[in-house]
């Protein structure tokens, strides 16, 4: 997987060719490109080594044209500025698609969170909430969950930031239900994403029982996305992590999977010694290139580049992590003829279950699943079908459309505001 250092030219190159199809005049390009604000912060933490490490926070706020700032927390040692003012822009613009009330936002720190004890998590992140907690608020900024933070990260945000301005559960989505999360929230990227893939599916004349999947990543957003496709038919032949990668030609169960890695196994070594199985092995670069029906990067970004695109023999891509293809890759497998349905669509079944938890932490009042699972289904397939359209009216690519929707709309809003820049 190649590194996310030019993260941000590959989602501004995205912006470009649409804001250019657009029309939009160069300077309100610039001012929609752009970041409102950019907060860097130290993180000093004595961890359980005795030693002092200083790590770095990042909020980036990327747009609030259409409602408060809204976008995940990720905790990995490669989190830079660059990669984190990407994933804020791709915030903006999927908000925007999927027209939930709210601008985009994301925050990071560079810390090697996987290797931490729960002790040290909760530290970092009280320390990082203490120096943020300013730009933060039900109505300002809203985090929520991303690579290596979950429910209990968010507990933890929770908790801090009402120390410093009074307890607010709207103030971060992706909670435990206990505390003013939503029931549905935590599938709820993964089940979007099928979403996705049911829509396309469906234009491809592609049934669930004929379509193999590729996984790569195996945490919140590929697990949820392969128990529920393998609960519709389809066949999980490949997933991977960072221990590595398997395939199975007659089918990986995920739910077993999960129970193996839950137990301390590893991914390479499921299943289990002895038990009769096709499950091998493979090299995690092969999981690119399988032959399957669909293939669903969910890991990190850039994962699809200029040297592997050309391999993927998948009828469709479904951007299950943010930002998984650069430009070159891109253009490959548009030129290939592979469906490419884009993060800024695909994963959006998040960040739309954070509005209704956000909604229902506003109203004091909370959903049941069913409910929040409908709705999402609603929303889904009612951008998946506006992107649709325009991609076929335009002949331009789902990824093309997607964003001269997103930025159509963030124009639309900034105006209507008058908002500096916009008029
Ligand atoms: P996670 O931390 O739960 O899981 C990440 C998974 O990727 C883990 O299984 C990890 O082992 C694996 N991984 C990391 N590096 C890898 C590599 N080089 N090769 C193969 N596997 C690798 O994170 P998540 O929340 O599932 O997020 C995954 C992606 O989805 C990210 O790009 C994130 O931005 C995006 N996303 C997440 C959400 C959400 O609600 N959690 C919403 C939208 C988008």
């Amino acid at each position: 997987m190649s590194t996310e250092t030019s993260s941000f030219d590959a989602v501004s190159h995205y912006f470009d060719v649409a804001a250019d199809r657009l029309g939009i005049a160069e300077g309100l390009q610039s001012v929609v490109r752009t970041a409102e604000r950019e907060v860097q912060v130290q993180i000093p933490i004595r961890l359980a080594d005795k030693e002092m490490h200083v790590f770095t926070g990042y909020r980036v706020q990327h747009n609030s044209a259409r409602g408060p700032y809204k976008g995940g927390i990720r905790y990995h040692p490669h989190v830079s500025l660059d990669q984190v003012r990407a994933l804020a822009a791709l915030m903006t613009w999927k908000t925007a698609i999927v027209d939930v009330p709210f601008g985009g936002a994301k925050g990071g720190v560079d810390c090697p969170a996987q290797d931490f004890t729960e002790d040290e998590l909760e530290l970092v992140t009280r320390a990082f909430v203490d120096k943020i907690g300013d730009v933060l608020g039900p109505s300002r900024d809203i985090p929520a969950p991303d690579v290596n933070t979950n429910a209990q990260v968010m507990a933890w945000i929770m908790d801090e930031y009402g120390k410093l301005h009074g307890d607010n559960p709207a103030v971060v989505t992706g909670k435990p239900v206990s505390l003013g999360g939503t029931l549905g929230r935590e599938a709820a990227t993964g089940r979007g994403v099928v979403h996705a893939y049911s829509e396309a599916a469906r234009a491809l004349h592609l049934q669930a029982g004929a379509t193999r999947v590729a996984i790569q990543g195996f945490g919140n957003v590929g697990s949820w996305a392969a128990r529920i496709m393998a609960r519709l038919g389809c066949r999980i032949v490949a997933v991977s992590n960072t221990s590595g990668a398997i395939h199975s030609g007659t089918g990986i169960d995920p739910a077993s999977l999960l129970r193996h890695l839950a137990g301390g196994g590893t991914l390479v070594e499921y299943p289990d010694a002895g038990r009769a199985s096709d499950t091998e092995a493979i090299p995690p670069e092969e999981l690119i290139a399988l032959d399957c029906e669909v293939l669903i990067p969910a890991a990190l970004g850039g994962a699809l580049h200029a040297a592997n695109a050309s391999s993927v023999r998948a009828r469709m891509v479904v951007e299950g992590a943010n930002n998984p293809t650069t430009p070159e890759a891109d253009e490959i497998l548009n030129e290939n003829g592979v469906l490419v349905i884009p993060d800024v669509l695909a994963n959006a079944g998040g960040v739309i279950v954070s509005y209704f938890e956000w909604a229902q932490n506003l109203q004091h009042f909370g959903w049941d699943e069913r409910e929040v699972n409908d709705r999402l289904a609603k929303r889904m397939r009612r951008a998946y079908s506006e992107v649709q359209e325009r991609a076929q009216a335009n002949r331009v690519s789902m990824r093309v459309a997607a964003y001269e929707l997103g930025i159509e709309r963030v124009v639309e809003a900034g105006r209507l505001r008058r908002h500096r820049g916009y008029v």
